[in-house]
């Protein structure tokens, strides 16, 4: 070959090599890994197993209801920054599912309830509730799902991964024994729990509570006059005490049980508000998954003992 033919063939060849896509960008020794979740339930167990070797955002605050959340500019950005992904699944993201699903194609996202053996999911036939964070120990068989994608993207941190899950793991353990113990003491006829929307029929199945929910398992779903009018006959025939307004659904039809009660002559008292699809505020207890539960349990178990 003569040399200038040499010449051109290592100029197009450094050309190509220039042009192609090269492998994903690394991150630096000691940098952090970038991890976005949709609830902060689910960034609460991710924190936990993942500990110092990453940084996790939640979308969704105190107060966001999953199921009407649109993603915004901003979330965009960090999902599409994000190493990893982990969301509830089940349908619970609504009208982010499909944005999830597209991302899932690039880069580790993780529907953690599509994940769950359909045995331990509540069926209504045409969906799956999605409120697997109720039941404690249910809630704690995503740990091992989000250690094994943290362990597939780092290996070299794996056992920090097992370690930090198992620990997290003793700790909801503990919890779901605690809500067992403590739900024990609410006399049997009135273990009825009543909220905007079904968001506790883990919690009912999982620790002996009858539940009623005004709306569907999703808030999309509207309630009508009917609903109130049937509720307020179920809560006047069993002298139910209280009903529960939840942090992230409008209390309004709950109110107007309330007032239909009264109207028959039965005082029921709003219980309180419990947590149900968003924790509370970062700088509360009940801003963690330990602290949230507690405090729902607390307010259940006062106002129906
Ligand atoms: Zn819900």
């Amino acid at each position: 070959m003569r040399p200038t033919f040499i010449l051109l063939f290592a100029i197009v060849a450094a050309l190509w090599m220039g042009c192609a896509p090269g492998p994903a960008p690394k991150r630096k020794p000691g940098e952090k890994i970038y991890i976005v979740t949709t609830t902060g339930m689910i960034a609460d167990a991710v924190q936990h197993i993942a500990g110092d070797l990453a940084t996790v955002d939640a979308l969704m605050g105190p107060g966001v209801d999953p199921h009407l959340y649109k993603a915004t500019g901003s979330d965009l950005n960090k999902l599409n920054k994000a190493d990893l992904i982990f969301y509830n699944g089940l349908h619970l993201e609504g009208k982010m599912t499909e944005v999830l699903a597209k991302l899932g194609k690039k880069k580790p996202a993780i529907g953690l309830g599509d994940k769950l053996p359909e045995a331990n999911l509540i069926n209504y036939g045409t969906a799956h509730d999605p409120h697997i964070w109720f039941d404690v120990k249910l809630w704690s068989g995503t740990l091992p799902l989000i250690a094994d994608a943290l362990k597939a993207f780092d290996a070299s941190n794996a056992i920090t991964y097992t370690t930090n899950a198992d620990n997290y793991k003793k700790e909801l353990d503990e919890l779901h024994a605690w809500v067992q113990q403590e739900m024990n003491t609410i006399p049997p006829d009135q273990r009825v729990l009543v909220t905007a929307h079904d968001a506790f029929e883990y919690f009912g199945k999982a620790y002996g509570i009858e539940v009623k929910g005004l709306q569907g398992i999703s808030t999309v779903s509207e309630y009508g006059l009917k609903d109130v009018t049937n509720m307020v006959d179920l809560l006047v025939g069993r002298k139910i005490k209280a009903v529960f307004v939840e942090s992230s659904v409008s209390d309004k039809a709950l109110k107007a049980v309330v007032e239909g009660a009264a109207d028959k002559g039965h005082t029921i008292t709003i219980g309180g508000t419990l947590f149900s699809d968003a924790m509370g505020a970062a700088d509360k207890p009940e801003g963690t998954y330990l602290g949230m539960v507690r405090y729902n349990v607390k307010t259940i178990v006062e106002a129906l003992r």
